[in-house]
């Protein structure tokens, strides 16, 4: 409790309220399918003295993910992952560089070994060896087998460390694939392009809440994010179901919101809570734009669904 105190004041510090830190947990609560009365468990779980470790790796990449989850428009949820989770590496955001870097590594992964939590945000290239992707010397595919063998769990973050993503399109010139693919361990898949950062989160709080990482979708998804469909979810359904279709971005149906379907809207094949959390503190989603789903957050979304703007 203390510690949960010590975090509060630093929260506070930064100008944020209590109220909003719970408001936050109240959101991670929901988004987790627990009832409301888990709100203050989830706040202690958040601010608790036991924190798991974690090393976050990136590979082949844009970095969207970690900027979607540190740029939210909480501007205080930096300090509330940095709470959460011992961030032992994390190459945005750690002060050292080059050799210093390598060690920094090296030294988190000695002395955590087996315990640490590694959160990976990335495709793997393998092609000739893996030499399309190196980071300090040694390619990618050495560093994820070597941080994932002695992982306690695995997450992966983003659709490029759960499925190859944009750079294992075709025609995939460094041949890369996803986390598990290169290294054959099993990994917690949070897809998106970049997912949304309460599933992140969320995610690591049923972990301090309960002991064991979530129930997972045939995917590696975990399944209070990814166990619903956005086409059954969406606030245009009765348009498709009335037969109510935009035909063309800013004709008479899009400015009355009708369904996205002719337009490419990929929703019926894509599973995610967008429709019910949607992004930046819930002001709104693609869908609640007027853009059609493009389904980022199903596996090789950049090869199978796509043309993006054509009906499926
Ligand atoms: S906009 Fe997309 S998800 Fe929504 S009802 Fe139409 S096809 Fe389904």
């Amino acid at each position: 409790m203390e510690h949960k105190e010590e975090v509060l004041e630093r929260i506070e510090a930064k100008g944020v309220s209590r109220r909003d830190f719970v408001k936050y947990c109240t959101l991670v609560t929901s988004v987790l399918g627990l009832a409301p009365s888990m709100v203050p468990r989830v706040a202690e779980a958040m601010a608790a003295k036991q924190r798991p470790t974690a090393i976050w790796l990136h590979f082949a990449e844009c970095t969207g993910c970690s900027e979607a989850l540190l740029r939210t428009t909480y501007p205080w949820i930096d300090e509330v992952v940095l709470e959460v989770l011992n961030v032992a590496y994390h190459e945005t955001i750690m002060a050292p560089s080059g050799e210093a870097a390598e060690k920094s590594l090296h030294d988190a992964m000695t002395q955590y070994k087996g315990k640490y939590i590694l959160i990976c945000e990335g495709g793997i290239p393998m092609k000739d060896g893996g030499v399309y992707g190196k980071v300090g010397g040694k390619t990618m595919l050495d560093i994820a087998k070597a941080a994932t063998k002695d992982a306690l769990a695995t997450i992966c973050v983003g659709n490029c460390a759960c499925s190859g993503g944009v750079q294992a399109a075709k025609p995939n010139p460094t041949g890369a694939v996803s986390v598990e693919k290169a290294t054959g361990v099993k990994t917690i898949n949070i897809n998106g392009c970049p997912p949304n950062p309460i599933n992140i989160i969320a995610t690591v709080v049923h972990y301090l809440l309960l002991g064991k990482l979530p129930a997972l979708d045939a995917k590696g998804r975990p399944l209070f994010a990814y166990g619903m469909n956005i086409h059954d979810n969406c606030p245009r359904r009765a348009h498709y179901e009335a037969g109510e279709f935009v035909k063309k971005f800013g004709d008479e149906g899009a400015m009355k919101g009708w369904c996205l379907a002719e337009v490419g809207c990929k929703g019926p094949n894509t599973f995610n809570n967008c429709p019910q959390v949607m992004f930046n503190d819930g002001t709104n989603w693609p869908i609640g734009a007027g853009h059609p789903c493009i389904g980022c957050s199903e596996p090789n979304f950049w090869d199978e669904q796509s043309p993006f703007y054509q009906p499926i």
